[in-house]
């Protein structure tokens, strides 16, 4: 039996989340520190490094009890190099050398992937996904992210682009997107985009709404205070949460369609609606997908919140196990 572990480390724009796992993925440590993205990020992997290395010896573990660490990180990552670039929310303007910094400052085979494929792998191994080799997942947050298992296998596609739902097209005419291309699921069922769905549908609406009432008001509003004001049953709330819902039934439907994937997981923060939220997406679900489809393909919750991107960057490391 082997007793190596695993080390998984969720770099993201605030915090590094890291965990010490199992190689059956459960986390006997974990401990975070800020990000700082001062100087280009040049701060970032030092720190990574150091904050391993410091909390080994606080545990009095040793490098060779590891079989290697596996990280998330925004940004395009050439998983093969162990590089990454272009990673603005950490000021990464330039090439990091993740791999060959963190292995020769750790003594510790290294491992990376972008955030969302590392998350969509952490729901699959311990969350929603229940170890099955199909699985799709998306994440609702300040962006719309996705990662799809299909078959056993993690999709990156030619250029790492596999799994981006949230540049799935649900309106040609839509909002235009960050990404350059307009109508894209990430525009309208982000955090930023629930508000933006809101704003729009106020300015048309005549009749009484506590929503309509803060928008006019000039309210800072949240994606969290529609879903809220919707489960009080304000009307215009209702109206915005039932058409963000028919996008997101409308975008997960065809990913169903083409993928036929045993559960499809709905993460992030918005996602925190539970329940209201996905009865709602299961209706246009059902609307959207073929016979076949629709009975054998699951829409659930996430189950992990923020401890998927740690749990699945330590699965990364899992190929390090002998
Ligand atoms: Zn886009």
């Amino acid at each position: 039996m082997d007793k190596k572990k695993l080390i998984g480390v969720d770099l993201g724009g605030t915090t590094i989340k890291f965990a010490i796992l199992t190689t059956k993925g459960d986390i006997q440590q974990r401990w975070s520190v800020d990000t700082n993205i001062l100087d280009e990020g040049s701060h970032i992997i030092p720190d990574i490094i150091d904050s391993i290395n410091h909390h080994l010896d606080l545990f009095e573990m040793s490098a060779d009890q590891f079989a290697g660490i596996g990280m998330g990180s925004p940004g395009t990552v050439d998983r093969k190099a162990g590089t990454v670039i272009g990673a603005f929310n950490l000021n990464w303007k330039t090439l990091q050398q993740a791999k060959r910094e963190i292995e020769k400052g750790t003594g510790i085979a290294f491992a990376i992937d972008n955030d969302a494929n590392v998350a969509a792998l952490g729901e699959r191994w311990k969350g929603a996904g229940e170890n099955d080799a199909n699985v799709a997942f998306v994440t609702l947050g300040t962006g719309v992210g996705g990662g799809i298992i299909a078959d056993g296998h993690l999709l990156h596609g030619v250029a790492g682009s596999a799994g981006e739902i949230g540049h799935i097209t649900i309106d040609p005419n839509g909002y235009l997107c960050n990404c350059g291309k307009k109508g894209c699921l990430e525009t309208v069922a982000s955090a930023t985009g629930v508000v933006r769905v809101a704003r729009d549908m106020a300015e048309e609406y005549a009749g009484t709404s506590s929503l309509k009432q803060k928008l006019d008001d000039g309210e800072e509003i949240s994606s969290k205070i529609v879903f809220d004001l919707a489960k009080a049953n304000d009307p215009l709330a209702l109206m915005v949460v039932d058409k963000v819902s028919r996008y997101l039934g409308l975008a997960l439907g065809n990913v169903a369609n083409t993928l036929n994937p045993s559960y499809i997981v709905i993460g992030g923060g918005v996602s925190a609606a539970g329940k209201f939220l996905l009865d709602r997406v299961q209706k246009y679900f059902n609307l959207y997908t073929f016979p076949q489809v629709r009975d054998t393909s699951v829409l659930k919750l996430a189950e992990l919140g923020n401890e998927a991107g740690v749990i699945g960057a330590a699965s990364l490391a899992s190929q390090f196990v002998k």
